[in-house]
């Protein structure tokens, strides 16, 4: 943990704006790190979001999950990834704001009000756009590790912007060994899930083809109860795996389903071949089989009409409904200082 030390003036903590001169707007959401806030810079009249920052102790105020979420935004500059601006600071210290670009939902938000699921020239849109986020932060050696479609922001022109890095940690030759539970369940690659501690941007790449299953079916592609169950959709969807299509693969404590083939195209009966490929290669068991973002973006699926739709002819939260958006909620409109 100490090689990941920084300090607060190297965060340009010293300089920081307080809080105060952000208006609150309402509360867009809140997970394991931090609570969410739409606001308004009230200088220069723009539209943030302001991220809280749970601090765990007094004496160390920038918990590990912190330092990371920072130390990444700042170093990312891509229209792929959403961009830190700048933070802001309550009156103690210790309370910090992470002060980013505002985007007007996410990808989990906008499904959910959506009736019918998006159209193959609209994934395409979506699913090249997180290839090319994703590319940006593999060659930066940075791995997300938390990848779902709640992380996915999406602006009203159709931006796909990757979000919530308070997972990601850089990685390097040989793959560094972190602790397995990571990645929500239903996104979490059969590596981690049979235990292995090394990680890779393969592991984001699992994420992906998860996702992109899920933009397809309109509802999560595994949504294991538990890592158990977690790992029985997985052989219920992709077969068994073996040694000899997963050399590494590591023995379990419990015996698995025998099933020589694969479910995709009774789960898709509607996909074109080149999609079923790029879900294949997405979902392959073995991480160092598993396609990159960058073979992921010159996969034929793109190439082949239907083409990707520009992103200004996503839908977005506004597009689809006119009242007052759900997601949003009144109580604790004020900032704690
Ligand atoms: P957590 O670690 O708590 O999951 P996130 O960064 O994922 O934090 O933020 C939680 C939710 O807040 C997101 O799912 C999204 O709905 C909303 N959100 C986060 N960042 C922004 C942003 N820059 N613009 C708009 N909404 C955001
Ligand atoms: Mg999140």
């Amino acid at each position: 943990m100490k090689k990941h030390a920084i300090s607060l003036d190297e965060i340009g903590y010293g300089a920081c704006r307080s809080v105060d001169e952000f208006e609150k707007v309402k509360r867009l959401g809140e997970g394991t790190y931090g609570v969410v806030y739409e606001g308004i810079d009230k200088k220069s009249k723009e539209r943030v979001a302001l991220k809280k920052i749970r601090v765990e102790k007094e004496i160390d105020p920038l918990s590990l999950a912190t330092f990371r979420e920072i130390h990444t935004l700042m170093k990312a500059k891509h229209r792929n990834i959403v961009k830190l601006k700048e933070m802001a600071v309550g009156r103690s210290i210790g309370k910090i704001y992470l002060v980013m670009e505002f985007c007007q939902q996410d990808l989990g938000n906008l499904m959910d009000h959506m009736k019918l699921p998006f159209t193959e020239p609209q994934i395409k849109c979506l699913v090249l756009q997180l290839f090319e986020g994703l590319k940006y932060l593999h060659e930066r050696f940075i791995i997300h590790r938390d990848l779902k479609v709640s992380n996915l922001l999406l602006t009203d022109e159709g931006i796909l912007k990757i979000a919530d890095f308070g997972l990601t940690r850089g990685f390097g030759e040989p793959a560094m060994k972190m602790t397995p539970r990571v990645v929500t369940l239903w996104y979490r690659p059969p590596e981690l899930l049979f235990g292995d501690e090394r990680q890779t941007p393969a592991l984001d790449m699992w994420a992906a083809g998860c996702i992109l299953g899920e933009l397809i079916k309109h509802e999560p592609l595994l949504p294991g109860k538990d890592e158990i169950h977690q790992i029985r959709l997985i052989v219920n969807l992709l077969g068994t795996p073996n040694k000899t299509i997963w050399p590494d693969m590591k023995e379990l404590e419990f015996e698995l389903k025998e099933q020589s083939f694969n479910r995709l195209r009774s789960v898709f009966p509607n996909l074109s071949e080149e999609c079923l490929a790029l879900l294949k290669r997405l979902l392959a068991y073995d991480p160092k089989r598993r396609i990159s973002a960058v073979e992921c973006m010159n996969h034929e699926y793109f190439s082949k009409p239907p083409h990707a739709c520009e992103p200004s002819l996503m839908p977005s939260l506004k597009s689809l409904t006119r009242s007052s958006r759900t997601r949003s909620s009144t109580i604790d409109l004020d900032f704690e200082v």
